[in-house]
């Protein structure tokens, strides 16, 4: 067999040491050692082969916007909407494009290549919705780009918003998406998710919704969206999204509700950078970190992803493409210290975030499509708690980054010279 590039010698994450065989879009071949025959070589001795990075939880139409047009003072999420409601009538569909196709350089130099973005619907123009359905077929070649109708402002509290997300779906968005937290009662937060559950399983879509994105214990759209997924057979094709009550829910409750999201197959999304940040802000202290509960969860069977949700936009005034900071945020906050936990963290922002999005081609499988990255690190532990160089970043067998390794050069009285690396492997 001859191959077109061959990623030679890397360490897979499950600690294999093996060359990978590419042909085409396709990876054809993992074994030990293959023939290099004319293949280009990418040499990743020492290094881990990962597949992409993937983040299911994001804002493409408010990343990149920080400052504009003023920050978010009190830093909770209720003053991040009433910004972002500021923001919109100056978006112009050029901005929105620029700032999206700027995002998915930092996404790519970064190896995170899927992402599923929500985009505002409730903007009667439907300007970041055309824009971003223009990114998307512009990304194809490199990065899954999903997008999620959803209605900001509230499928009912906005009195525009439910006709246009059904004006969204019609223009080719992905998923359904809804804010049940923030509709004007908790009955019309209820009657939401059923509506929104309705829409995609006539449509045959994939549901993701922002929910209980708030420090109120009594916030219980979780229990709809898996009643519903369970009712209208949805079963695997939904997911909530930050589910951050459950931190402040009665422990009684939870031990009813967690068996009934593990039946109904609903996954969890939680966002550590952004949970951590714009939760408990009402708190004096105690203060709750206010985190969905991971490890309970996974313990129930629940599919648990993480997502980066904001990169400097009117919720965040940081972030970097990078979805090892997310997993390295997700991991402290959710105490996932234990050696196997640690290891989940960096298979949650790959492999299970694939799944939630249901992107069935990714993976370090043979026949899969080879889209993978080069860590200088030596293993996913290390790579959590390093968040190192991507040395080389593949998408559909093609070379998209390269990077070189950094490395420091010490010279200190009384110390050896020498080259300081984290990377312990090698
Ligand atoms: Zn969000």
């Amino acid at each position: 067999m001859s191959f077109d590039l061959i990623v030679k010698g890397g360490t897979l994450p499950d600690g294999r040491v093996a060359d990978i065989g590419i042909i085409g879009e396709n990876i054809t071949a993992i074994e030990p050692s293959l023939p290099a025959g004319p293949a280009k070589i990418v040499d990743a001795t020492g290094n881990l082969v990962s597949p992409p990075f993937v983040d299911p939880h994001f804002h493409m139409d408010a990343t990149l916007s920080y400052g504009i047009p003023r920050i978010n003072a009190s830093g909770t999420l209720l003053e991040g909407i009433a910004l972002w409601g500021e923001l919109k009538p100056l978006l112009t569909h050029e901005a929105v494009k620029e700032r999206a196709l700027r995002y998915c350089d930092w996404a790519v130099s970064m190896g995170l290549l899927a992402i599923r973005t929500h985009v505002d619907v409730c903007d009667d123009r439907l300007l970041a919705v055309e824009a971003l359905l223009e990114v998307k077929k512009e990304v194809a070649p490199y990065i899954d780009l999903q997008l999620v109708a959803f209605p900001q402002d509230g499928l009912y509290r906005s009195p525009t918003a439910r006709q246009n997300t059904i004006r969204a779906l019609d223009l080719g968005v992905d998923v359904v998406g809804g804010i049940p937290h923030f509709e004007r009662t908790m009955a019309d937060g209820t009657r939401s998710v059923t509506e929104l559950c309705e829409i995609a399983e006539k449509r045959g879509l994939m549901v993701d919704m922002h929910c209980d994105e708030t420090d109120d214990p009594l916030s219980r759209h979780i229990e709809q969206l898996a009643y519903e997924t369970q009712r209208l057979g949805l079963q695997g094709r939904v997911a909530g999204s930050h589910l951050t009550s459950m931190h402040s829910m009665d422990n009684y409750y939870v031990s009813k509700l967690l068996p009934l999201i593990a039946e109904a197959q609903v996954s969890a999304i939680p966002n550590p950078l952004i949970n951590i940040m714009l939760q408990g802000r009402h708190d004096t202290f105690p203060k709750r970190r206010g985190m969905t509960r991971v490890k309970e969860m996974q313990a129930h069977g629940i599919r648990v992803g993480f997502g980066q949700d904001c990169v400097l936009d009117p919720w965040y005034s940081l972030g970097t493409a990078d979805m090892l900071d997310v997993a390295f945020m997700g991991l402290h906050v959710a105490q996932m210290s234990s050696p196997a936990d640690m290891a989940k963290c960096f298979d949650m922002v790959t492999n299970v975030n694939a799944t939630i999005m249901g992107l069935d081609h990714l993976g370090l499988e043979v026949g899969k499509r080879a889209s993978l990255v080069v860590l200088d690190a030596g293993n996913p532990i290390e790579a959590v708690r390093l968040r190192p160089e991507r040395l080389c970043v593949i998408a559909r067998g093609k070379v998209v980054a390269e990077r070189p390794r950094q490395e420091t050069r010490l010279s200190i009285e009384g110390r050896p010279a020498a080259v300081n690396r984290r990377h312990e492997a090698t």
